[in-house]
């Protein structure tokens, strides 16, 4: 899997991308990223990405001619490969579990992200393939959400949990608890202990798994 991040802001990726699953997922060369700034793409001595919107309204919009050779840059002469080309933006359907696994079967993602008060509406009509909210809340640019959907994708690609891992994938999120089975704190001038439920403490497993079930939430 390749991913191609395009966007004004390509350092905001990197620290994350360094970490943890993603980057042994990135080790292993099962994933590889790319940077593509649509500044590079720009054709004036000031490299502009934005305009001013057309009929009026605050704040500046996203061009769509960087925007659009910056996707043809990432998709140059790779016509063999399963592509997609995704916008970030409020106005997408809702990133979920199911989408992460959908997506996680293409040879390579190309994520668009938005900046200022949004990007000119011809990308979304003529550029990407789909659009993608990461949920109901404004954020300052499609960074984070591009981070969040390549994190949720990478941990579907074959290879890339360790056993360990994949649990949660396969038996939905539950609540989890590890030493010490008591743990004593104050609460004002009381004490209170804070007490591993016992079901959990006992090695009967079909105990431990009906409280699981019961406590848990299933993943799409
Ligand atoms: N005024 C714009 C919002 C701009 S936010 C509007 O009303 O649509 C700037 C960019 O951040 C957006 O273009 C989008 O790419 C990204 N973004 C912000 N919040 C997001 C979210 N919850 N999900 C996905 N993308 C988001």
């Amino acid at each position: 899997m390749k991913i191609d991040f395009i966007s004004i802001f390509p350092d905001a990726f990197t620290s994350y991308l360094d970490e943890s699953i993603v980057r042994r997922a990135r080790e292993k060369k099962l994933v590889s990223f790319r940077f593509i700034n649509p500044r590079d793409f720009t054709s004036d001595a000031h490299k502009t990405v934005d305009g001013s919107p057309y009929g009026g309204g605050p704040g500046m919009v996203m061009r769509v001619e960087p925007i659009a050779k910056s996707v043809a840059y990432a998709l140059r002469a790779r016509k063999k490969e399963r592509a997609r080309v995704i916008l970030f933006s409020l106005r997408g359907k809702k990133f979920s579990q199911r989408d992460a696994r959908r997506l996680s079967r293409y040879d390579r993602l190309i994520f668009i992200c938005g900046r200022y008060e949004g990007v000119d509406e011809r990308v979304a009509k003529h550029i990407a393939d789909e659009e993608l909210s990461i949920g109901d809340y404004v954020l300052s640019g499609g960074e984070l959400p591009a981070l969040v959907v390549s994190d949720a994708v990478v941990r579907h690609i074959p290879g890339a949990l360790g056993k360990k891992n994949s649990l949660e994938e396969r038996k939905g999120s539950y609540p989890v608890y590890t030493r010490p089975p008591v743990f004593e704190i104050r609460a004002g001038k009381r004490k209170r202990k804070l007490r591993v439920p016992e079901a959990l403490l006992n090695g009967n497993h079909a105990e431990i798994n009906a409280w699981r079930e019961k406590h848990g939430r299933k993943m799409e």
